[in-house]
């Protein structure tokens, strides 16, 4: 494993798996389903959660467990849970904290699959997502929380809002109400932004974006600050109470010396029920991806700042946002919680609104639509008529989204063709 005391692009490389003499150099596929034991008093060891072998791959497999150690690792975090994929380590996250009756107040410029979930299928559940508008006054912010508040979630670089999250304000409502403040932090990436150092108590992640990075496989991950007092309160049951589906086991208690007992919840009951579990193999695809993910980020970020530079000179656009830009609303938020790069997203309208911007998108050759961000080739998309569908226009609007809005995510191909093949789409306009 590696060690605390590395810094970030060491740990990118080297986190979470160390070859012992004539092993694999690379984490080894653990591609099966089960683990063999020869003394059964191991098995109940395993079944009592005493020991952290694998037994079944639903809750936890070798090559998973390098790439969560690895997680753990670049976010300052003491431990991590992989998920099948983003979505389900949000799932799993919000239904550690909440119970049926209890809600959470959310940032209300989400990702538009995150806003569905939160404000459709956990309705359903009885839990209830009360949106908020993150650049609110802290008190306004706090009419929103009651007593059966459990969570306050937020995204640390808003996808597509391109929000920045004040982390002072929002650690302090958090810490104030007594509930953990659980950051997205997919799309700035541990290495521009680590939200535990800024009062973080839960960071998640959409490995699927900027950690994979190659557009190779779909992936969530959960990272635990190790910090949480779960018994400063009678909030969290399910953290200081027996767990009556796991033999009486109580985790904030079991688990409180490791730092890990929120961990240790969502993989022995959410992994177990919903069985949303990482696979070996992407996993392994992620760990590879991990490796290079200063040298893209810091490409992606420059790139994507020039390519804001070129859009806003651009008579054909009307408008153009990306925090790197000195005049963009959120530039002194990003220089303060994200001063290495704000990663390689944007997004812009044209001049002719909708129906231009979806004209030029057609025209491009070099960058993809595609619903996808933080892969290493540009790709486009337009979320009012794809990701943000399903949302009314009003709520579309509430989420940052006008109708013209263009997202672009820059990939680490040569600016020059870049720029280029906009240069071309625009004039066709
Ligand atoms: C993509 C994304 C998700 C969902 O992740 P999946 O891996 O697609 O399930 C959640 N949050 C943000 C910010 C995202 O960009």
């Amino acid at each position: 494993m590696a060690d605390r005391k590395y810094k970030i692009n060491t740990n990118c490389v080297h986190g979470g798996y160390k070859a012992g003499p004539a092993e694999p150099q690379t984490p080894p596929i653990a591609q099966s389903t089960t683990f063999r034991y020869y003394d059964n008093q191991d098995v109940a060891d395993w079944f009592n959660l005493d020991t952290f072998n694998c037994a079944y791959t639903r809750l936890g497999n070798p090559t998973v467990g390098y790439l969560e150690e690895k997680m753990a690792l670049l976010e300052g975090g003491s431990a991590a849970v992989a998920a099948s994929a983003g979505m389900s380590a949000m799932l799993i996250t919000i239904l550690a904290l909440c119970e049926k009756g209890d809600n959470f107040v959310a940032s209300q410029s989400v990702y538009g699959g995150t806003y569905n979930l939160f404000d459709h299928t956990f309705e359903k559940m009885g839990i209830e997502c009360r949106f908020i508008d993150q650049d609110a006054p802290a008190e306004e912010i706090e009419k929103s929380i009651d007593d059966r508040t459990r969570a306050i979630f937020a995204e640390s670089l808003g996808n597509p809002a391109l929000t920045i999250l004040d982390f002072e304000k929002f650690s302090k409502i958090a810490k104030k109400a007594q509930v953990p403040l659980v950051v997205d932090n997919t799309l700035a990436s541990p290495v521009l932004c680590r939200p535990i150092e800024h009062g973080a108590d839960i960071v998640i992640h959409s490995t699927t974006k900027y950690c994979d990075g190659h557009a190779n496989c779909v992936g969530g991950m959960v990272i635990e600050s190790g910090e949480f007092d779960w018994f400063a309160t009678d909030k969290y049951p399910g953290m200081t109470q027996p767990d009556e589906s796991y033999h009486g086991m109580i985790y904030g208690e079991k688990y409180k010396e490791l730092k890990c007992a929120f961990s240790v919840k969502l993989r022995a009951q959410m992994l177990r029920d919903l069985g949303c579990a990482m696979s070996p193999m992407n996993a392994y695809l992620t760990w590879q991806g991990l490796q290079t993910l200063p040298l893209r980020m810091a490409r992606h970020s420059e790139n994507a700042l020039k390519m804001a530079q070129f859009l806003s000179r651009h008579p054909k656009v009307d408008w153009v946002q990306y925090p790197g830009l000195k005049e963009d609303k959120y530039y002194e938020l990003g220089q303060k919680y994200m001063p290495d790069g704000q990663s390689g997203v944007l997004s812009f309208g044209v001049k002719g609104g909708k129906e231009a911007g979806e004209k030029l998108l057609s025209a491009l050759e070099l960058t993809s639509i595609a619903v996808h961000v933080g892969d290493v080739r540009t790709c486009v998309l337009h979320p009012a008529s794809s990701t943000h569908r399903q949302m009314t226009e009003e709520q579309q609007i509430e989420a940052g989204i006008k109708p013209e809005l263009i997202r672009l995510s820059v990939g680490i191909e040569d600016i020059d063709d870049i720029i280029r093949d906009f240069e071309d789409g625009l004039a066709a306009i």
